[in-house]
């Protein structure tokens, strides 16, 4: 009797400390925050205090592309008639500027992504890729259409440092100089209102899919993206912290 009551005593003791290491590997795995949501949901906004409390650098595939595209680079040109149509950059193009980006030293630790995956392949790709090296942590920003139309209408964007503001729930004190750093502030070319509708169109047919992807691997969390943003941060952190 005894010897069975320490056998079971023993096999509980090993399975807790399993569970324990399993918890410590996964605390030493750099941090992955994955950014969901369709084009105007706050994904920019939100990365940026979140990059600065967490330490960790901010990627946005969007951001990336308007770099080549400035520099005019072989890639860039690759990629400018599908960003000013609001269609998706194909998958080959945006995984070569991508892990060309998170292959850097300042990514070892984690970072988070800001508009990737945005397709079923994309999302493949980081579960192949990644998911057994790095902890992720998903959000998904949950808002109504008419809200994103609005948003995105009356977004202006900071050319030099990326900052973002909105003529209505937001505005610069100055219309066209950026309050964080002095840059010229503009409207991006897939800002406009036709270009916003095909984007919609896109997140729907390609991006939405992604959300049941990670629902089904259990990695989902849904926030609500028309809370004020100090607030959405606070929701945010709290998954995190
Ligand atoms: P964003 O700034 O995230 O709205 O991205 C601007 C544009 O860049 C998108 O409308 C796409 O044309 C392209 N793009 C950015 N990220 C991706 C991605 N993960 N997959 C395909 N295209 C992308």
């Amino acid at each position: 009797m005894n010897r069975l009551l320490f056998s079971i005593l023993g096999l509980i003791m090993t399975l807790s400390s399993c569970n324990t290491t399993e918890k410590k590997d996964e605390a030493k795995k750099p941090t992955v925050l994955v950014l969901l949501g369709a084009p105007g949901s706050g994904k920019g906004t939100q990365a940026k205090p979140l990059a600065e409390k967490y330490g960790l650098p901010h990627i946005s595939t969007g951001d990336l592309f308007r770099a080549h595209l400035k520099n005019n680079t072989e890639l860039g040109m690759k990629a400018k008639s599908y960003i000013q149509k609001g269609h998706l950059v194909p998958d080959e193009l945006v995984f070569d500027i991508l892990f060309e980006r998170t292959d850097k030293a300042d990514c070892k630790n984690g970072y988070i992504l800001d508009g990737f995956p945005r397709t079923l392949g994309q999302a493949q790709k980081l579960k192949e890729k990644l998911f057994s090296k790095v902890h992720f942590i998903v959000f998904n920003f949950d808002i109504p259409d008419e809200v994103v139309i609005q948003r995105l209408a009356a977004r202006l964007t900071c050319k030099a440092c990326g900052a973002i503001f909105n003529k209505n729930f937001n505005p610069p004190k100055v219309e066209t100089i950026c309050d964080k750093c002095g840059g010229e502030l503009y409207t991006r070319n897939d800002d406009k209102e036709e270009v916003i509708l095909e984007r919609l169109k896109v997140y729907y047919n390609e991006t939405k899919p992604v959300e049941e992807f990670f629902k089904n691997e259990d990695m989902l969390i849904n926030i609500d993206a028309t809370l004020p943003q100090s607030e959405l941060l606070k929701s945010i952190e709290s998954h995190i912290d």
